[in-house]
């Protein structure tokens, strides 16, 4: 074999696999561990989705419906948008892939920022575009660097939004006058992964930004049924967006890239408010709890809009995660992302912020850092 490996595949690295956590509690020598290193919903799965997706099961023999005719529609009743600004993807993570593959070509540029969702950049490597990465200013995205980056050459501009790991909102009026100085020709994407937990003051007015493109840049909005609505597993998300972006997404879609289980699951989840309900309010219950508890223990936490947030340990943050995932506690140490001291965790459920917790507070002790 003598492979021919392209070299801006050749300069991808992987994305770190992760052992599943019956693994790690077979080597530790642990049980019943708790997991809020990735920002998923620790109240569970929408019961009713549950229940769509078990009685789905007896049409798995079928292709799934290609259109994805009857989400998009409840997609589309729910935001207040036309059916053909709504796009699914496989996860919003192929949303981001399709936008990368439609609208940028080899030598392109890409504009994001660092640290920000590392899937933007892996996408724009794959294609042989070129990554700008503008380095956050106190925790925000540098609307300013980001606009004096800008070329000819620029395709699309990705702002999480919240930003993960910092949490951080743009303020609304800030990102109308980025808008207004971004270049027609350039698709400003906002990832709002995270937008059901944030305070009603800073929300977008997504579908206004979606819907008037005229004389300024295309907007795309993400969003996805894996944090809120607690279908990580389900894989499936969507972005709304004019409909001629929209159209070219749809080019480079496989006409079946969203499974049957996943169309009836997200449908279901979208109509369960109390489930959802239920977790927008135990997830602001239990960072109001964990901030006030740390303050305690004499953590700094940094406010959050979303379902995380960064805590400063006051020591090497890799130690503290390997003496936390001992006691069968796994969190997010953030130093490959350049916060030496800090952690992220998400919000869990009371009994796991309880555990989190007790199991800081010996950890911190043991580790030196009080
Ligand atoms: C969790 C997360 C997502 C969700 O991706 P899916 O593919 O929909 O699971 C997207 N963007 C950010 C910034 C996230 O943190």
């Amino acid at each position: 074999m003598k492979l021919q490996i392209p070299p801006n595949i050749a300069e991808i690295t992987p994305y770190p696999p992760g052992k599943p956590i019956e693994e790690l509690e077979r080597e530790y020598g642990i049980r019943d561990s708790i997991k809020l290193a990735s920002n998923e919903n620790p109240f569970g799965p929408s019961p009713l989705a549950v229940r769509a997706i078990s009685s789905a099961l007896a049409n798995l023999h079928r292709y799934p419906d290609g259109s994805g005719y009857y989400l998009t529609a409840g997609i589309s009743e729910h935001y207040g948008v036309k059916a053909d600004q709504v796009v699914l993807g496989n996860g919003s993570n192929e949303i981001i892939e399709f936008l990368v593959k439609a609208f940028v070509q080899a030598d392109d540029e890409v504009i994001t920022s660092h640290p920000s969702f590392l899937m933007y950049q892996k996408f724009v490597q794959v294609r042989g575009g070129i990554n700008h990465v503008v380095g956050l200013r106190d925790m925000y995205h540098d609307l300013a660097a980001i606009v004096d980056m800008i070329s000819e050459r620029t395709r699309l501009i990705f702002l999480d939004n919240p930003n993960n790991p910092t949490g951080t909102a743009i303020p609304p009026a800030d990102l109308v006058a980025f808008l207004e100085r971004v270049p027609d020709s350039v698709i400003v994407v906002l990832d709002e992964a995270y937008v059901d937990f944030m305070d009603d003051d800073l929300r977008i007015d997504t579908r206004a930004l979606i819907s008037d493109v005229a004389g300024r840049c295309g907007v795309v909005c993400m969003r996805t049924f894996s944090k809120a609505y607690g279908l990580a597993g389900l894989r499936i998300g969507f972005g709304l967006m004019d409909k001629k972006i929209a159209a070219s997404l749809h080019k480079v879609r496989q006409p079946f890239n969203i499974n049957q289980l996943a169309l009836t699951g997200a449908l279901a989840a979208l109509e369960d408010r109390a489930f959802y309900r239920r977790t927008i309010d135990g997830t602001r219950e239990g960072k109001e709890y964990l901030m006030r508890e740390l303050a305690i223990l004499g953590c700094r936490s940094y406010p959050s809009q979303t379902n995380f947030f960064l805590i400063d340990v006051g020591g090497d943050a890799t130690l503290l995660y390997e003496a936390m995932l001992k006691k069968g506690v796994i969190v997010r140490s953030m130093k490959a992302y350049g916060f030496d001291r800090f952690i992220r965790i998400n919000i869990g459920t009371p009994a796991e912020n309880k555990r989190f917790l007790n199991a800081l507070q010996s950890c911190l002790r043991e580790c030196g850092y009080v």
